[in-house]
């Protein structure tokens, strides 16, 4: 099948993009060492788990919410946001399900998801240049050239972060939380007493309705007690992503154990760079980023040589256009790839090609651009007869103001009132739920 992994040596004579430069190469060495005897946080029949459900959602039979933090922070590694975070893409997920009586494949952007690229190396603030912050894999986020100094012992810390965080969820996800009949209870009050809230409600009464009706006729089947959640994250920094790498004992197939699920970003995905060469290896499911300056002749090139046997369910390419140039870019990208009969399933970020910067310094994004990237990406589907398998968003489970628009009507004003990320605007917990009604209307179409 495929041939091994190469060392970490080849990849850097390859040339991988957006890593750091680390001054201790010694320090290095030892954290990666230490990394590549920590076991796994996943297992790689879970991963296969889900290649096939991403393999059924590129068919049509299942739809994808990817979900979660631009770029988690140790600091943000908490019981309370983990569950914020969890409930409200269970929210989302149960709307999706109901609305479009689909079955839904939940993946957090979660649990890894900690190392950041970067447009610009450096970043200046009041007459002071600094690195730029690149994620808490690398270095910190405070504005101070000893915090800015990439430091090898955060990889060690990414790995327990993720561990404590994934450990969790499937305490919740398995362990009653997440239990169909406590679907009233994932609508906190904030969230209750706005309008979409209310709708929430009105789904949650429904599906309470019809589970007390299957209970009374003998049915309560497992899958109403517990989800199966999926990490995912950019698999960005070689160092981590290569020393959580194994052999798979039941296959001998290398896997990325620190997700289920991992992507090259949009600024590493050079066909000939080191993280394709990287990726093409593994037998995870597996993403790829293409905003608006890829070809259909890159789409189809990436396809080749990350999925040579077109294996189905194992590539993902995740389009972020933008709300002004998908319904141009798009169809190009699908029409060659569907042609060449290679299999993919196609996901819309509407996040990264909707970024700017407000008058009050915000990175922010337009909720009406998010909505109208994803309604661009249903109609091009649907004109071209091929299937929109999921959405990938940037989103929390906390009341922040770092979106524009949507019911709450957040305007550039309100954006200092709650803004938390370190890198990228998320939508919160009630533009999550009102975009998931939205999608859940395009889907049922
Ligand atoms: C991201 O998903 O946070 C990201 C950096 O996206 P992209 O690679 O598409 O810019
Ligand atoms: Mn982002």
């Amino acid at each position: 099948m495929n041939d091994a992994i190469p060392s970490l040596e080849q990849l850097h004579a390859i040339g991988a993009a957006q890593q750091p430069t680390y001054d201790d190469p010694a320090a290095l060495a030892a954290a990666v060492d230490r990394l590549r005897t920590l076991p796994p946080l996943v297992f790689a029949g879970e991963c296969d788990e889900l290649k096939e459900k991403v393999a059924a959602a590129s068919r049509g039979e299942a739809f994808i919410l990817q979900g979660g933090d631009c770029a988690e922070t140790f600091a943000g590694a908490t019981a309370d946001n983990t569950r914020n975070k969890l409930r409200v893409l269970l929210q989302m997920a149960v709307v999706l399900t109901y609305a479009a009586s689909v079955p839904v494949i939940k993946v957090g952007r979660l649990a890894g998801q900690y190392a950041k690229p970067r447009s610009k190396d450096t970043e200046t603030r009041d007459g002071v240049t600094l690195p730029a912050y690149r994620g808490d894999a690398v270095n910190g986020y405070d504005f101070t050239p000893e915090s800015r100094i990439p430091d090898p012992q955060r990889l060690l810390e990414v790995y327990h972060s993720s561990a404590s965080t994934l450990n969790l969820v499937r305490a919740f996800t398995t362990g009653g939380y997440a239990d169909l009949r406590q679907v009233h209870a994932w609508n906190s009050e904030f969230v209750r007493n706005s309008p979409v809230g209310a709708k929430y409600e009105a789904v949650a009464a429904e599906i309470e309705r019809a589970l007390t009706f299957m209970k009374a006729i003998g049915a309560d089947p497992d899958e109403f007690h517990r989800v199966d959640f999926y990490s995912s994250h950019e698999a960005l920094l070689m160092e981590y992503e290569h020393a959580m790498t194994r052999i798979d004992s039941r296959t001998d197939q290398p896997y990325n154990v620190s997700g289920h699920f991992v992507w090259i970003g949009e600024r590493t995905r050079q066909l000939d760079g080191a993280h394709v060469e990287y990726f093409r290896h593994l037998r995870n499911p597996i993403g790829c980023k293409l905003g608006p300056t890829a070809t259909p002749d890159d789409a189809l090139a990436l396809a080749h040589r990350l999925n040579p046997e077109n294996e189905p369910g194992r590539l993902t390419f995740i389009t972020r256009f933008g709300a002004g140039k998908i319904r141009d870019g798009l169809p190009g990208l699908v029409e060659k790839v569907t042609a060449e009969g290679v299999d993919v399933a196609w996901i819309c970020d509407p996040m990264h090609g909707n970024t700017f910067e407000a008058s009050t310094g915000y990175k922010t994004r337009r909720f009406e651009d998010v909505l109208d990237e994803v309604q661009g990406f249903f109609d091009v589907h649907r004109a071209l007869g091929t299937v929109p398998a999921g959405i990938l968003v940037e989103n929390t489970g906390d009341d922040v103001t770092e979106i524009i628009g949507g019911g709450e009507e957040l305007d550039e004003t309100s954006l200092g009132n709650r803004y938390e990320s370190v890198v990228d605007p998320r939508l919160n917990r009630v533009q999550s739920l009102e975009m998931a009604f939205l999608v859940a209307e395009m889907l049922r179409k």
